[in-house]
């Protein structure tokens, strides 16, 4: 789970990499007008600080502004082939 940080509101970033934007799971309901909330850390970790450990506020904002890696897995049809053994295959 990634965060695409050109979508967040209010960057500010810091010297070690990490950036402080207004959280857009907040923002949604009209809150961090001062844009405070949201933590993305340069190992691409983020959370809301009024929300600590809260997945459901977590799965809010990677839904806004999140990317990647949570598509579904593509269907393969299950094929049982059948190999008949080339003539000469068994020495
Ligand atoms: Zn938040």
């Amino acid at each position: 789970m990634r965060i695409k940080v050109e979508l967040l509101e209010k960057k500010v970033e810091s010297p070690d990499g990490s950036i402080r934007a207004r959280c857009p799971a907040c923002a949604a309901e009209g809150g961090d007008s001062k844009g405070e909330h949201l933590m993305v850390f340069a190992n691409g970790k983020f959370g809301c600080a009024v929300h600590p450990g809260d997945r459901e506020h977590r799965k809010r904002i990677f839904a806004l502004v999140g990317v990647g890696q949570r598509r579904p897995a593509p269907y393969y049809p299950r094929v049982r082939l059948t190999v008949k053994p080339k003539p000469g295959w068994k020495d």
